[in-house]
């Protein structure tokens, strides 16, 4: 097989939080008073992110779903089939990528929007007087990214109530409130394929774009049954340009 790569396609979009978002770190329970289920935020600027990892799993379960790629035991899809449109989006392991090919999806990890949090600065929903709209990776910047963290998490109580006792049994959960906003990147690797130029991948677009609108009905992170994680995606845009 001749591949070759011919074009690279930016994904971008906002994500919207519409309910409370879980997506869990490791436990601090060590620390004394340490949150047992706490969110992943960037070690520097505790600002809460999605790990690309986490959003390119669920798409691709998503797809995995609708394309009836499930196995009895729930493992994703390594079939390695040249037809098999999750293997060759999503990846194999690199001994069968010879008949896919390379992966062609590589999602980002998303960050907070600065325009997000220039917004909720001008309306005052943070005290930091300057704007932080383009900031940069300098320690005063982390610093002062820092301070406003603690207004992107929010601390949720569940509670799992003993049916014999009537007994709460509280714990305390991260999430990122509803309303952030977190800005979605992801690039599409275009390979030409036996001097087909592009077009077998091209034509696997759509089901990139069908797998990021599915997040939409399903949810993001975890206790998505229990309310939280529900997101939809707005300016959706490939290349620049509106993908509706
Ligand atoms: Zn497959």
């Amino acid at each position: 097989m001749k591949i070759q790569l011919i074009e690279h396609k930016n994904i971008t979009g906002d994500l919207v939080i519409l309910t409370g978002l879980h997506i869990g770190a490791g436990s601090d329970t060590i620390e004394i008073g340490g949150m047992d289920n706490p969110i992943v935020k960037d070690p520097y600027t505790s600002e809460p992110y999605i790990p690309g990892s986490s959003l390119k799993g669920k798409i691709r379960s998503l797809l995995e779903w609708r394309e009836g790629k499930i196995s009895s035991k729930g493992d994703p899809c390594k079939c390695g089939d040249p037809e098999c449109l999750v293997c060759r989006i999503f990846g194999v392991s690199a001994d069968r990528e010879r008949k896919t090919g390379p992966t062609r999806l590589i999602v980002r990890d998303a960050r907070i929007s600065r325009g997000f949090l220039s917004e909720m600065q001008q309306h005052k929903f943070f005290p930091d007087e300057k704007s932080i709209e383009s900031e940069g990776f300098s320690p005063e910047a982390m610093t002062r990214r820092r301070a406003i963290a603690s207004y992107l998490v929010e601390i949720k109580s569940e509670n799992a109530i003993n049916r014999v006792t009537a007994m709460a049994n509280p714990r305390p959960l991260e999430r990122v409130p509803a309303g952030t906003v977190f800005d979605l990147q992801m690039t599409y690797r275009v390979f030409s394929i036996d001097d087909d130029g592009g077009e077998r991948d091209l034509e696997l677009l759509d089901k990139v774009k069908e797998g990021i609108r599915a997040l939409e009905n399903d949810a993001l992170g975890g206790y998505g049954s229990r309310g939280c994680g529900r997101v939809k995606i707005d300016n959706l845009q490939l290349d620049g340009e509106p993908w509706d």
